[in-house]
């Protein structure tokens, strides 16, 4: 792998941007090395500034369902372009985006786009206060929400990979109204409603979290938090910013058949353009400005060309469920063809996956918590990103983070990936314990 050039635009970004990034996880903090620069990307590759080719597991971090420059995406990106780029006024493709969201999500009765995920959870927190006129909310350690001051206590994906769970700048009172439970652990959700029964206004939950790596819902957890919520009055919100379209087209909610009284939605219904979303009950969203007392607003919010790249994507998705499928199909390839790697040479790491997310955690206990998640290896973890990166594998540079699949990886890369990992497996295992 030659970075030359990446490492001559990572000192002049440094000048400039602070840290030379401009989202925190991108700075390869956790796992040393200086970030590699991208110029260009297409189906499952990353082609960098100084010409290497990488199999991409990051895929933005998740927007890319069917790898990236999909031609549909393009074409419709292109045409709406030419149209103008911004009105700041009703366009009908706002109209058309959010009926395919309500098409692959039905809780979602009424939709409000905006531009990012934290945008998403911001808003949908304090229309569930508007709402119920309490003021507690219940998250779940390891579970990341955005950068909201409220939910940036014990928050997963780059808070937990940079220290910093808490961030400086929130202020105590920001977040003094905000409960930590314990994912997977029904008695600590039960113990917040006993302690608070009539003020918890919403429940806000990654169902599948993917900002702690990959953990999965255990013994119907999610049923019996709805349960508690619903006794309670309170508002069940899932964050499905990431497992939107990931762990199923329809969401973790499709899966593990629930429906929660509001939706965060990002990444795919974007298609890598700024777009998030969120819905949910028809009565709760009419809350929302201009019909209701929640004020909400954004210049941006339904942009043509966000709206147009969303479109084309979940359209697209409607047409071929078959390339949802055929996403997941890879993960499972590579889900087996690890474990197989892993069992012939003695090592048990875990790996969590679901739909067309996975992640390898350096531990041998069964990762169902943010506890388990932190009896994770860093600095195995570090070896195996660095050492798949030399293979020409383009990894999340974190131990607490997910990896995608898309419909634009095949086989060829599924092996050469399984490849790589039994060429490295051994220097991983001798990575001292920590
Ligand atoms: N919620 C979840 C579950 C996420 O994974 C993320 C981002 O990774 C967000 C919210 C925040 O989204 P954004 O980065 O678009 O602000």
């Amino acid at each position: 792998m030659n970075n030359k050039k990446s490492k001559e635009l990572f000192k002049s970004a440094q000048k400039i941007l602070v840290g030379g990034v401009n989202s925190p996880v991108r700075s390869f903090g956790a796992v040393g090395g200086d970030p590699l620069f991208i110029s260009r990307a297409e189906g499952c590759y990353l082609y960098t500034e100084d010409g290497d080719a990488f199999i991409d597991y990051v895929l933005s971090w998740g927007p890319m369902l069917f790898g990236h420059a999909n031609p549909i995406v393009l074409k419709a990106i292109q045409k709406a372009m030419e149209h103008g780029t911004s009105f700041g006024a009703p366009c009908k493709q706002e109209i058309e985006l959010a009926e395919l969201i309500r098409h692959f999500f039905p809780s979602c009765e009424k939709v409000r786009m905006v531009n990012s995920g934290t945008e998403a959870t911001m808003s949908v927190i304090r229309l569930a206060r508007g709402f119920t006129k309490r003021k507690r909310i219940i998250k779940f350690k390891g579970c990341y929400h955005g950068h909201v001051d409220s939910l940036l206590v014990q928050a997963g994906s780059g808070g937990l990979t940079h220290g910093y769970p808490d961030s400086a700048g929130v202020l105590p009172e920001a977040v003094q109204h905000t409960i930590l439970c314990d994912y997977n652990q029904i008695e600590s959700v039960a113990e917040a409603f006993k302690s608070y029964p009539e003020d918890i206004a919403a429940l806000i939950v990654e169902p599948v979290p993917g900002n702690m790596g990959v953990v999965l819902p255990q013994n119907n957890f999610l049923n019996d938090i709805q349960k508690l919520c619903q006794k309670h009055g309170t508002l069940l919100i899932f964050d499905e910013v990431m497992s939107g379209f990931r762990v199923s087209p329809g969401g973790a909610q499709a899966v593990f058949k629930i429906k929660p009284d509001l939706t965060c939605l990002g990444k795919v219904i974007g298609a890598g353009l700024p777009c998030a979303a969120f819905g949910g009950r028809a009565e709760i969203m009419d809350f929302l400005s201009p019909l209701g007392p929640v004020y909400q607003a954004g210049t941006l919010s339904g942009n043509p060309l966000a709206m147009a790249a969303g479109s084309a994507m979940l359209q697209h998705l409607k047409d071929h469920p078959e390339l949802f499928t055929a996403a997941e199909n890879m993960q499972k390839r590579l889900v087996q063809g690890f474990k197989q790697v892993m069992q012939k040479r003695g090592a048990q790491f875990q790996i969590n996956s679901i739909g067309t997310m996975f992640t390898l955690f350096f531990t041998s206990n069964p990762v169902n918590s943010l506890k388990d998640v932190q009896t994770a290896n860093k600095a195995q973890f570090a070896r195996f990103f660095q050492g798949m990166l030399e293979k020409g594998i383009y990894l999340a540079p974190s131990q607490f983070e997910s990896n995608f699949l898309s419909s634009a990886h095949h086989e060829k890369e599924i092996d050469q990936t399984v490849e790589a990992f039994e060429s490295i497996l051994e220097s991983i295992q001798q990575v001292g314990q920590k």
